[in-house]
């Protein structure tokens, strides 16, 4: 086996090592291309579990990270998903291969357009990417049986609130932006929402507005 198949096999390894147990999780972690998300200089690495740089000052986030958030969103075959902070698209498309539909909110113009070319080039045709400010959510399509955001809110965004269905879960990063935030995840139930805390995480700032910059 070569190297890349080396490291793919320890990289699911490490993921079941760490508590991911959800087959379909798995089985999306495994079919979805790292090395295409990662910048080309560190594609020999794309497979290590750590988060890495991509454009606009964003990050990749860690492959524990995204296996974890997945496994916690329940996703069922006939749901339409909302992403907040599209970044590469990594996140995206593991969630393509679990969901009917998913749509995914960024606000730099360059990362949303690269990560649009880059699904479609993948082959990911259930994904649509949209460029603007996720705080706001996609009202137009609401309800979504799950949210995840995926840049660390100050505050539970409450456009996002309204937008999760009855039933609906939402996962995100919650606290400062230069501090210890914790992943929060919210259950919609028919008496309100119910809050569980998860782990200690470590995301990029959510940002109100469209960037000004590309
Ligand atoms: N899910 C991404 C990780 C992206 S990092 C992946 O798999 O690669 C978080 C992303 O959230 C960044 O790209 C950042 O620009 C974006 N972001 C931050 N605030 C936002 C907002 N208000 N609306 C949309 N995207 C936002």
């Amino acid at each position: 086996m070569g190297d890349e198949g080396v490291q793919r096999m320890e990289f699911m390894l490490a993921l079941r090592q760490r508590g991911i147990s959800d087959k379909a999780v798995l089985r999306a972690m495994d079919e979805v291309p790292r090395e295409h998300f990662v910048e080309p200089r560190f594609a020999d690495s794309a497979y290590a579990d750590r988060a890495m740089p991509i454009e606009c000052g964003q990050t990749i986030s860690q492959p524990y990270v995204v296996a974890y958030m997945t496994e916690q969103l329940s996703v069922k075959p006939h749901h339409r998903v909302l992403e907040i902070g599209t970044g590469s698209g990594y996140q995206a498309a593991v969630l393509s291969r679990l969901a009917r539909e998913v749509v995914t909110l960024e606000r730099y113009r360059t990362l949303a357009n690269g990560a649009r070319s880059r699904l479609k080039t993948l082959g990911y045709s259930n994904v649509e990417v949209l460029l603007g400010d996720g705080l706001g959510g996609e009202p137009i399509r609401a309800p979504y049986d799950r949210i995840i955001v995926t840049a660390a809110a100050e505050n539970i965004p409450p456009a996002l609130v309204e937008q999760l269905a009855e039933g609906g879960i939402m996962v995100l990063p919650l606290g400062p932006h230069e501090g210890p935030q914790d992943l929060v995840k919210l259950t919609r139930t028919k008496d309100g929402i119910q809050r569980e805390t998860l782990i200690p995480v470590r995301f990029v700032p959510l940002l109100p507005g469209q960037a000004r910059e590309l």
